[in-house]
């Protein structure tokens, strides 16, 4: 979210057109899914630690809800706009698609900075939030879940008002809930693991041994972090992860051509994945400038920080080894980058297929809520590969079959099916 005039969900419609236009689809389909199908805005005023008021703008977006109920996060960032929401609530649709669970797409935000906020300032953005909107979320209808500087514990206080008003335990109304309040086991591994299960089926088909690769990280945040420990976990050795520095207000990267030790950063790291420079020195890093990570001697790249971040201006650092880029974030490469990496003939795995690990342990913690079981760790997390192996391999083939860049093929997939679900129910 840099104030470079970049705008996500023009890009999101951009890429959506050009899905549509492979798959020749009819004008109406176009427009109902180039646009959300609902969307909420409204203040959120605050009574703040001090006495005084604090006023927040909050966001939901549903994009579309043809597949099943809207499913996404909730963000608190400072640079939050309602057009990121558009269009990671229509990312979210996509990613739903691909991965053939039965939700659809939204998502939501609050215009604040958590680092300026106390728990109970915190506390009461989630509650008003949940209160603006009690009518128009629920466990049928939209579900949210954590996302950028939100965590279980904002899920609960979310959870807690709405089952306030409605006088019920309503658990299938938000995941990313505690363990043992209704969450599911696996959930904080989930995106990144999953990150990594699209990995090894790209090295698989490459035939490239994991064992041999080396990888270079952007954040160092919930998803970084577990894709980087089974990556290793695989045999991969990561040479680079970078963070946004709070206190300099810039990012930096943090290189050890060894390979960083996972454990020992983490302890040096605060809750929003931020490392301590001066730690980390003593650990070994080498300190360099933002974009570093990108242009590591490095087989595999993980953007797993936030979006705009492999743009036009910086794609041609890439270094020549990269085989492999797997989107953690949202939205990480711009268009422009897209067709250079295309034409560098690097595996791109798709945003919203090598992350959708999150939205589907989701769909596994709203299924456990609803039939008030609980899955073993294992379970969860072999459910997970399933998906995730079965989604992947499904775009790579048609990315193969009809010679489309894996974008493409994974956009192509997933818009179909949503297109077909608004086809069968009359809609269109
Ligand atoms: P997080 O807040 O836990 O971590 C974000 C990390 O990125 C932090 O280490 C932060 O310091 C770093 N960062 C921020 N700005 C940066 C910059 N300019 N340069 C380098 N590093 C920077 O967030 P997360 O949950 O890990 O999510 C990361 C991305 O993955 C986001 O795009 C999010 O939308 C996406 N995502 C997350 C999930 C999930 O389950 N957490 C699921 C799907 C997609």
């Amino acid at each position: 979210m840099k104030d470079t005039g970049f705008n996500p969900y023009e890009m999101a419609q951009a890429q959506f057109d050009s899905a549509a236009e492979i798959l020749g689809l009819d004008t109406a389909s176009r427009e109902v899914l180039r646009v959300p199908l609902r969307e909420y805005q409204f203040s959120l005023p605050v009574r703040m630690d001090d006495g005084s008021v604090g006023v927040y703008r909050g966001f939901r977006v549903q994009h579309n809800d043809a597949r099943g109920p809207c499913k996404g996060g909730v963000r608190f960032h400072p640079a939050e706009t309602i057009d990121t929401v558009r269009a990671l609530a229509m990312w979210m649709t996509w990613k739903c698609a691909v991965v053939d669970i039965p939700l659809g797409g939204g998502k939501g935000g609050v215009v604040c900075d958590p680092h300026n906020l106390s728990m109970r300032e915190q506390e009461q953005i989630c509650r008003g939030w949940v209160r603006k909107l009690a009518k128009n979320v629920g466990p049928v209808t939209d579900i949210p879940a954590p996302d950028v500087m939100t965590s279980s514990q904002h899920m609960l206080w979310m959870l807690d008002e709405f089952e306030h008003i409605y006088g019920g335990h309503y658990p299938g109304f938000i995941t990313g809930k505690p363990v043992g309040m209704g969450g599911s086991l696996g959930r904080t591994e989930a995106t990144g693991y999953g990150v990594v299960f699209t990995i090894r089926e790209a090295l698989r088909e490459l035939g490239i041994d994991p064992e041999k690769t080396v990888a270079s990280v952007q954040g160092f945040g919930n998803v970084a972090q577990f894709a980087i420990e089974l990556y290793q976990q695989i045999g991969g050795k990561v040479i680079c992860v970078s963070c946004w520095d709070q206190t300099d207000q810039q990012a930096y990267s943090f290189s050890n051509s060894q390979g960083i030790d996972l454990k020992a950063l983490k302890g040096i790291t605060d809750r929003f994945g931020g490392i301590d420079k001066a730690k980390a020195k003593e650990l070994g890093c080498e300190i360099l400038d933002g974009e570093a990570w990108l242009e590591q001697d490095a087989d595999i790249l993980i953007p797993a920080a936030l979006e705009n971040q492999i743009t036009g201006d910086n794609v041609e650092r890439i270094s020549k080894k990269v085989k492999i880029i797997a989107e953690g974030a949202n939205g990480p490469t711009t268009p422009e980058a897209d067709r250079t990496i295309q034409s560098r003939d690097i595996f791109l795995i798709p945003d919203f297929l090598a992350n959708a690990g999150g939205v589907t342990c989701s769909y596994f913690e709203q299924v456990q809520s609803n039939i008030n079981y609980y899955w073993e760790k294992d379970d969860v997390l072999s459910r997970l590969d399933l998906k995730m192996t079965a989604a992947f391999a499904a775009v790579s083939e048609l990315s193969r079959k009809r010679k489309l860049y894996t974008r493409d093929a994974a956009y192509v997939i997933a818009v179909d099916r949503v297109a077909k679900a608004c086809r069968d129910r009359g809609w269109v």
